[in-house]
């Protein structure tokens, strides 16, 4: 997460010229419009801007940027400075959760207070030892609640502006329905599991298959599915074919592979933001 932090907070030299590149000293250039040139989504390239503008070489004025100092160049020496202070910063806070002693002494020491002592408050001073160990069935049960929660995909009604085309609604007749998904990566029921399926650590189980099944036999269908069909995946068609073949055992559905892929473009995983997005499509 820092090493993230690191690179929202400190954007590479390539990416700052690619941004700078974009820009005029007369003609301001929105947001959206550098979205679809840049590869950085909405929020990280707001971050680079702002970052620029403190720096001066940019200004913001009605209607997007402008250049504001042609003669700008990226400070590496600065860049290099903020880089080991970071570094240093994280090496503090994880020392903050493992080193022994009092932990406000570590805190005022590391503010360089002369005066630091310990404190006789806190969990060090006090020797309390918090543990770990938990009723399992309780823990099951967590387990259980957390995996029942169906996420719902909401269906885009807009186009991502900066686009020349297409633009503005997306017409109702071309809208995607409503969606589902067993889980979001990384949340705390299936979100580990899949993710190590996701990455090729686990093989997909049958408990996972059952758990989809789930998913569509909740849903409030107007009409039970007919039949299955894959979307082809350039990295996963072995674990999409499973999945699929196993659904169909489950719900007595056929899979017909009816999509083809007929071009190779980028990976969509890659493309940072909406605008890059409908591109590669
Ligand atoms: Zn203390």
């Amino acid at each position: 997460m820092w090493r993230w932090f690191e690179q929202v907070s400190l954007p590479p030299e390539s990416t700052c010229d690619e941004v700078l590149l974009q820009l005029s000293s007369s003609r301001p250039t929105s947001v959206p419009t550098l979205e679809s040139v840049v590869n950085l989504g909405r929020s990280r390239l707001q971050t680079l801007l702002k970052i620029l503008e403190v720096d001066g070489a940019i200004r913001a004025v009605k209607g997007g940027y402008l250049l504001a100092d042609e003669g700008w160049t990226y400070d590496r020496d600065k860049a290099e400075r903020l880089r080991r202070l970071r570094r240093e910063e994280s090496d503090q806070m994880l020392a903050f959760a493992d080193r022994p002693g009092c932990r406000l002494r570590f805190l005022r020491e590391a503010l360089d207070d002369a005066e630091a002592e310990d404190c006789g408050r806190c969990d060090r001073c006090l020797g309390a030892v918090r543990t770990t160990d938990l009723d399992p069935e309780l823990v099951a049960e967590a387990g259980r609640h957390l995996r029942a929660g169906d996420v719902g995909i909401e269906p885009r009604r807009q186009w991502p502006t900066g686009l020349d085309e297409p633009k503005g609604r997306i017409k109702p007749d071309a809208q995607a329905r409503w969606g589902r998904a067993l889980c979001r990566v990384g949340d705390g029921g299936w979100g580990a599991m899949i993710d190590e399926v996701l990455t090729g650590d686990r093989l997909l189980h049958e408990d996972m298959v059952r758990a989809v099944a789930g998913v569509l036999k909740r849903w409030d269908w107007e009409q039970r599915p007919g039949w299955i069909c894959p979307v082809p995946s350039r990295r996963r068609q072995g674990l999409i074919d499973r999945l699929c073949s196993g659904l169909g055992q489950l719900g007595k559905l056929p899979v017909h592979p009816a999509l083809v892929r007929i071009e190779d473009g980028g990976f969509q995983a890659d493309q940072a933001n909406s605008a890059h997005q409908v591109a590669n499509v």
